[in-house]
């Protein structure tokens, strides 16, 4: 049977592969070899299964959105990933990463942070297992993030500024390349999302597949039948996609749109919507769409949204686009800022930034009164207050008296 999960190559179709300098091959390759008899023992599961429900608040709930279902004519489900532990699904993906550090007998962790909320997410399930913790992050990023920057260093973490190119995510992850190839034996790179080399993909979908096992169980116990009409979720590297699809992906009778962060336009050269502005080329390790230019330099990605600002995109999703598994759609800044606004006013839920593109996307799709539709609400809107309110004039609100 067709399959859109990972090869035995590391490829999802011509998208993946492990690229990585010579240095690091064998620490790679003896991920690659060790990552999955790991996951799958018993001692590993129920550590995992634990913390997800102890620490992190597992299941997260899936919630009937009635009045946005009445508004966009069908059944809406939310998949409350904003309600985990830190805020967003990206915990979910570390928890278990430093799990599998520990079990390979890794003594010290690095991560690359854009945002600062995949920071925040390793640094602390490193206070948890007392692991020291470098995280990089770009100068630009570092300055324009401070709450996130006081976060990690509350829990115990070095916040390393990268000052290189543009001094953001890209570069960041450059360096936290770097930091790895001088220090293979003794580091484990806990990667953010389905992003990087094989085996990282398929690792961090994996660990987000908790997401769509629950929707599953969820759906059942809700509506009598475990799968939905449509999934909806945004992408960024895409590990909370992955997460909501993974159960998914090889049954087609499930719909699925992805909404990636059009900026001011996807063709205005102001965007961060890979699928529709990148071309092949080789990025972090993989083989994937990229926005380079003709001479293949990356092209900064811009977005309102942090979270979701990355040149690049998982080999998964740019092979469900390709095979047109999933529908993508570009969602603009302003049009993002007004379905948090609307989300917010409807259901009393302030989505973060990165998931308010995703709920965007509910307005571009002609659903049928009797559709079933779960999309992930991958984090919360806390951090992203500010931002709401300073572009308020891209919506037609008037405050409440
Ligand atoms: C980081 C982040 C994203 C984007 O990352 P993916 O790997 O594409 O999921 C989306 N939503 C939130 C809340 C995030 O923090």
């Amino acid at each position: 049977m067709k399959s859109y999960l990972v090869d035995d190559k590391g490829f999802y179709g011509e998208y993946g592969g492990a690229y990585v300098p010579e240095i690091l091959y064998a620490t790679v390759e003896n991920l690659r070899k060790q990552y999955l008899d790991i996951l799958e023992t018993k001692e590993f599961q129920d550590e995992y299964a634990a913390l997800l429900r102890d620490y992190v608040g597992r299941p997260s709930p899936l919630y009937y959105a009635r009045r946005m279902s009445e508004k966009y004519g069908c059944h809406l489900y939310l998949k409350r990933e904003d309600l985990n532990h830190t805020g967003a699904h990206k915990i979910n993906n570390t928890i278990g990463q430093i799990l599998l550090a520990k079990k390979m007998g890794k003594t010290r962790i690095i991560a690359e942070t854009g945002a600062g909320q995949h920071g925040v997410a390793t640094a602390t399930v490193c206070a948890l297992m007392d692991m020291p913790c470098v995280v990089y992050q770009g100068a630009l990023d570092v300055e324009r993030q401070s709450t996130n920057v006081e976060r990690m260093k509350m829990l115990g973490a070095e916040v390393r500024p990268v000052t290189s190119g543009n001094a953001t995510l890209k570069d960041a992850t450059n360096e936290a390349i770097r930091d790895w190839c001088c220090h293979p034996s003794d580091t484990f790179y806990i990667i953010g999302s389905t992003v990087g080399p094989h085996p990282y993909p398929d690792l961090v979908a994996r660990l987000q597949s908790v997401i769509s096992k629950e929707i599953k169980e969820q759906l059942m116990e809700k509506i009598g039948r475990d799968y939905p009409d449509y999934l909806m979720a945004c992408v960024g590297g895409g590990s909370n996609a992955a997460g909501t699809v993974y159960h998914y992906v090889d049954d087609e009778h499930v719909g699925i749109i992805l909404a990636e962060a059009g900026g001011k336009g996807a063709d205005s050269g102001h965007t961060a919507a890979t699928i529709h502005a990148g071309s092949m080329g080789i990025l972090h390790g993989a083989r994937t769409l990229v926005m380079q230019t003709a001479d293949g330099q990356i092209v900064e990605a811009e977005s309102i949204s942090a979270g979701l600002d990355y040149p690049g995109i998982g080999p998964m999703h740019a092979n469900l686009a390709k095979q047109r598994r999933a529908t993508v759609l570009s969602i603009n800044d302003d049009e993002a800022v007004r379905a948090a606004y609307e989300l917010t006013r409807l259901e009393g839920i302030i989505p973060a930034l990165e998931s308010a593109h995703a709920i965007a996307a509910l307005d571009k799709v002609r659903f049928k009164p009797d559709d079933v539709v779960v999309l992930t609400v991958s984090g919360r809107g806390d951090k992203d207050v500010e931002t709401y309110l300073a572009n308020k004039n891209m919506t037609n609100l008037t405050t409440r008296p």
